[in-house]
């Protein structure tokens, strides 16, 4: 999750649409989670020394973004995007510069912490203009539905962190990390599914963004160059720190917050429908549902993008902890039990909503 410190501020589809029966969309899958043992190697593979943080634009976010693409590539996934007419890919690129800032959105000023605030840029087509950006990823992989499989229900999560200051490693085990290998098992599963013949309705498109931490970019990025038109797009289910407790809930960790601002939108029932059939963790307990929260989480995400071009979101995390955007984000202190009840909650209500009869 960002921080919350300035102001906010031809169809791939259509192409392998085909005639396809509803398949068992009935099956009944409420008994499955999401397996805690591919939670914790993706997790412990991400926050890593070896991937140094996974600041957006660094070797170790490259690094990172590929390990993505094996992945769904290895859970037989399509690939989200084209290189061209022939060739897809499962990376999508883009530009982005870097202004250091203050917390406080000001310029630096000595003794004042600092972070990087990233903007968007043009691709590079010359020399010179790469001399002048970054290049960064993000990583998306397809589910094809059945009947219903133009209609295309996003699953999300960034998988960039901070990097290192000095020889200081930003781990982001739980931010976010935690997420990212919620979205690449809950990928898995889909597929073992997918491998007895038992499919969801609608399409499952999985996304895993970068230059969240420096400005939402990733996500921003894919928002206004998606490879699939934004009105298929029926809802983004974006998962954003799931491994950990916040201090309100040290003694009560079997919880979930769901975000969904003052949006109206059936998708927090189908989530409560889909924790009663399953994981039964406390939703919400402690607030945080309303855009009003001075913690202002619901902006503090890339589902927001999403929410900007009017496509629906809810918004699965644990809020913040003593670690949160701290060296000591590290993949041993993530509950994996708690990581898989959250990771089998956000597998479950992705079930319902491809699923339902109405969107
Ligand atoms: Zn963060």
């Amino acid at each position: 999750m960002r921080l919350l410190s300035s102001k906010l501020t031809y169809c791939f589809l259509s192409l392998l649409l085909g005639v396809n029966r509803p398949l068992i969309a009935q099956v009944d899958v409420s008994h499955m989670v999401v397996p805690a043992d591919w939670l914790r190697k993706h997790v412990f593979m991400l926050a890593s020394d070896s991937l140094q943080g996974r600041e957006t634009g660094t070797i170790g976010q490259q690094q990172a973004s590929i390990y993505c693409a094996r992945s769904f590539r290895q859970s037989h996934l399509l690939a989200a995007f084209r290189i061209d007419s022939v060739q897809g890919s499962f990376r999508q690129t883009f530009a982005f510069t870097t202004t250091e800032v203050t917390l406080y959105g000001g310029v630096r000023m000595n003794g004042k912490p600092t972070y990087k605030r990233h903007e968007l840029a043009p691709l590079p087509v010359t020399a010179r203009d790469s001399s002048h950006v970054s290049l960064s990823h993000n990583v998306g992989g397809l589910l094809m539905g059945t009947d219903l499989k133009q209609e295309v229900v996003v699953l999300s999560a960034h998988y960039d962190h901070l990097g290192k200051v000095g020889k200081r490693i930003y781990h982001g085990a739980d931010d976010n990390a935690s997420g990212t290998a919620t979205i690449l098992s809950v990928a898995s599963v889909f597929d073992s599914l997918a491998r007895q013949g038992v499919r969801p309705r609608r399409s499952i498109l999985f996304l895993l963004f970068s230059g969240e931490e420096g400005g939402l970019l990733g996500s921003q990025y894919f928002v206004a160059n998606s490879p699939i038109p934004l009105h298929q797009l029926i809802c983004d289910l974006n998962v954003d720190m799931v491994g950990r407790a916040d201090d309100y809930h040290s003694k009560k960790p079997n919880y979930c917050y769901l975000i969904t601002g003052s949006q109206m939108n059936g998708l927090a029932s189908l989530a409560s429908r889909a924790n009663d059939q399953s994981v039964h963790l406390a939703l919400n307990d402690g607030g945080y549902d309303t855009d009003s929260d001075p913690k202002q989480y619901f902006y503090r995400s890339d589902h927001y993008n999403f929410v900007k071009v009017g496509i629906p979101a809810l918004f699965f995390s644990d809020g913040e902890h003593s670690d949160y955007h701290q060296p000591s984000d590290t993949a041993d202190k993530i509950d994996y039990e708690l990581l898989q009840k959250r990771a089998t909650l956000v597998f479950q209500t992705a079930w319902l909503v491809a699923n339902e009869e109405a969107k």
